[in-house]
C-alpha cells in the first residue's frame, strides 16, 4: 500500500495564532517543526498500519513547511506545487491520502484561520454550499479514485470534514493558547494529541479498504466570493461569470472545476502558456528559500525542543 500524507499546517497540534503559519516568520519557523512532529507521527502510524511506502507531500502555501532534515527517512518528500499531471504532482498512485493539520472553510465563524484554497475568498460555494477544501481536494482527488481516510484539524474543520468524508479516522486539535504554553502540563498535552495521530493513522491504513474515494456528479456550480470587488476584477483573468465580488463557473466535473479555480486564482490567462517553467522556477526558489535561509524559531512561551 502506498500511502500518502499531505500536509497543510493550520491544525498541526502546538498551533495557536495565524502568524505561525505564515511562511518566513520566525513564528512560522516554531510553526514548523510543530507540522513535522505531528507529521512523523502519522508516517508512523501509517508504517504501523500496514504502508509499505509513504510520500509526504507538503500543501500550504509555497507548499515548504515541512522540515526534511527532521522528517521520518523512511518516508519521500514532495514540496511546492506542479502544473503536470495535478497541482500536487502525480496522485494516481496513491491508495489512501492521510490529510495532516487541515482548517475550517473560508467563511466559517470563530475557526482558526479559516479559508478555501486561498484566503483571497471570503466564501467558496459549491453547489449552493459552503465548501471546505476537503470537499474540493477531496472530490479532486476522488476523480483520480484516491481517497482521504485521515484527517486532523480544529473541532469545525473536522466536522466540516466528516460532512462530505463521513469514513474519515479523525483527530481533534486544540486550538488554545494555554494548551501548549503551560509548562509540562503542555508537554504532555503534545505527547498525548500525537500519540492520538499515530493511533488514528494506523487505525485509517488498517481499514484502507473501506474508505471511499469522493465522486462528486455533475453538473458542479461553482462560486468564489473575493474579500471585495476590486480582487475579483484583478483575479479574474479568464473571463468568468461575474457579479461583484463573486465570480462563478460551471463544470461537469471535479477536474475541470479544479482546473478553473486554478486558473482563477494561480494561472493568469496572460502568463498560462508559461506556468510550467514558472511553477519550476517558484518551486525551486522557495526549496532553496526555506531549506537554507530559514529564520530561528521563535516558540512565543510554548513548548518546545529543537
Ligand atoms: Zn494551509
Amino acid at each position: 500500500m502506498h500511502i500518502a500524507v499531505f500536509a497543510d499546517i493550520e491544525g498541526s497540534f502546538g498551533i495557536w495564532r495565524m502568524r505561525q503559519c505564515h511562511t518566513g516568520t520566525a513564528e512560522w519557523q516554531y510553526g514548523r517543526h510543530c507540522l513535522t512532529e505531528d507529521v512523523n507521527h502519522v508516517i508512523q502510524g501509517a508504517f504501523d498500519g500496514g504502508a509499505r511506502k509513504v510520500t509526504v507531500k507538503d500543501t500550504h502555501d509555497s507548499g515548504f513547511n515541512c522540515i526534511v532534515k527532521k522528517l521520518d527517512k523512511r518516508a519521500k518528500y514532495i514540496g511546492g506545487h506542479f502544473t503536470q499531471p495535478t497541482l500536487f504532482g502525480g496522485v494516481s498512485d496513491y491508495d489512501l491520502i492521510l490529510y495532516v493539520a487541515i482548517h475550517a472553510a473560508s467563511g466559517t465563524p470563530d475557526a482558526f484561520f479559516p479559508h478555501t484554497h486561498l484566503g483571497i475568498f471570503s466564501e467558496l460555494k459549491l453547489n449552493g454550499i459552503p465548501a471546505s477544501e476537503m470537499d474540493i481536494y477531496g472530490g479532486y482527488l476522488g476523480e483520480f479514485s484516491v481517497p482521504i481516510g485521515f484527517v486532523s484539524g480544529e473541532d469545525i474543520a473536522v466536522q466540516q470534514a466528516l460532512r462530505v468524508l463521513p469514513w474519515v479516522e479523525s483527530v481533534i486539535v486544540d486550538k488554545r493558547k494555554e494548551t501548549y504554553t503551560s509548562g509540562k502540563e503542555s508537554e504532555n498535552n503534545l505527547a498525548e494529541g500525537r500519540e492520538k495521530l499515530r493511533h488514528t493513522a494506523d487505525r485509517a491504513v488498517r481499514k484502507a479498504s473501506e474508505m471511499k474515494p469522493l465522486t462528486l456528479t455533475g453538473p458542479l456550480h461553482f462560486e468564489g466570493t473575493f474579500r471585495n470587488e476590486k480582487l475579483a476584477q484583478r483575479f479574474n483573468t479568464w473571463g468568468f461569470q461575474r457579479t461583484g465580488a463573486t465570480v462563478a463557473w460551471h463544470t461537469d466535473d471535479m477536474i475541470e472545476g479544479f482546473d478553473k479555480l486554478n486558473k482563477l486564482t494561480f494561472f493568469p490567462k496572460k502568463y498560462y502558456a508559461f506556468r510550467g517553467p514558472m511553477i519550476f522556477l517558484v518551486r525551486n526558489f522557495y526549496r532553496i528559500k526555506h531549506s537554507y535561509f530559514a529564520p530561528a524559531p521563535n516558540p512565543e512561551g510554548a513548548v518546545f525542543s529543537c
